[in-house]
């Protein structure tokens, strides 16, 4: 969960120098805040908890928040800064990106798992790679105990992942995740139930005990791939679990169709489709 700082720059700074850039936008970002906003506009019922620090940067953070519909449980930690990124977009299209990550490191087992206290079966349990691994090993403890399915998004990548297969039902990477990480077949063979592997304009996959089935990308005119991933999974997921299933082709599909309207906008949690739009798409 982060405060994402958007800067267009002719060219990235080499080091010691300073350049002009153009304030492109101001928004709510981090893939956790991007998947539980998605999620929520499906039409399911979302609980989204993150740390953020004492400051105005987590007061703007809860205000945003307040006009998505989900229930923000924010944990607000004194002694660290709301997490932000810096994200620089060159002429060229090429994007960098900064992210400050204390807050999210701060979000002690004790206090995350406070968020699952009224969860149990029928619910699901969504996960990114920004807690700390102690953290993210706790909660999937916690909603095993109680009954719940799980889903990650192994990303930013981290060394402790791979403790963590064996508690997962539902994994999504993209390809170079999936390289890293070993190969999908890897994953399955940990223990993943489902695994998708998305391949950004050319679709996705779905892997699992029924094989290795292929979803293709819907065509679009590509303006900003930022949050295609997270719109993706959530849209995923919230198809599944609205039609009271697991991962199939069609909540794939029904991803696919709003990742595309995703990257076919500008900007991040304003690219989203809306609660209305994505209504029509989950048919
Ligand atoms: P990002 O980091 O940009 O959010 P990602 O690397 O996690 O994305 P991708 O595999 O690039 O994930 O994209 C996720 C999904 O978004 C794809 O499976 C596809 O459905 C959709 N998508 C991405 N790029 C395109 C594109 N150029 N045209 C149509 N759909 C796209």
């Amino acid at each position: 969960m982060a405060l994402d700082e958007t800067l267009s720059v002719a060219d990235f700074p080499a080091p010691g120098a300073s350049i002009f850039g153009t304030a492109l936008s101001r928004d709510l970002g981090g893939k956790g805040a991007n998947q539980a906003i998605v999620l929520a506009r499906t039409g399911l019922t979302c609980r989204f908890t993150a740390a953020v620090g004492a400051d105005a940067r987590g007061q703007e953070i809860a205000r945003r928040l307040a006009a998505e519909p989900l229930e923000a449980r924010l944990m607000e930690l004194a002694e660290v800064p709301s997490d932000f990124s810096i994200i620089l977009m060159a002429d060229e299209g090429e994007n960098a990106v900064i992210t400050t990550r204390e807050a999210a490191a701060g979000l002690c087992p004790d206090l995350a798992r406070s968020a699952l206290d009224t969860a149990g079966p029928g619910d699901l349990l969504v996960l990114q790679g920004n807690l700390s691994g102690e953290t993210t090993a706790a909660l999937l403890c916690e909603a095993r105990t109680r009954g719940m399915r799980t889903a990650m998004n192994p990303s930013p990548l981290q060394e402790h992942f791979q403790d963590l297969w064996t508690l997962l039902d539902m994994v999504f990477v993209n390809e170079g995740e999936a390289q890293a990480l070993g190969g999908v077949d890897h994953l399955r063979a940990e223990g993943v139930a489902q695994v998708v592997l998305t391949l950004g304009g050319r679709g996705a996959a779905l892997i699992d005990a029924a094989g290795h089935r292929a979803v293709p990308g819907v065509p679009c005119a590509v303006v900003d791939t930022t949050g295609a991933g997270d719109c993706f999974m959530a849209v995923s997921l919230g198809s599944a679990m609205l039609r009271g299933t697991g991962l199939d082709p069609k909540a794939l599909e029904h991803a696919s169709r709003a990742a595309a309207h995703t990257v076919a906008r500008p900007g991040t949690v304003g690219a989203f489709p809306t609660g209305a739009e994505l209504a029509r798409m989950l048919v």
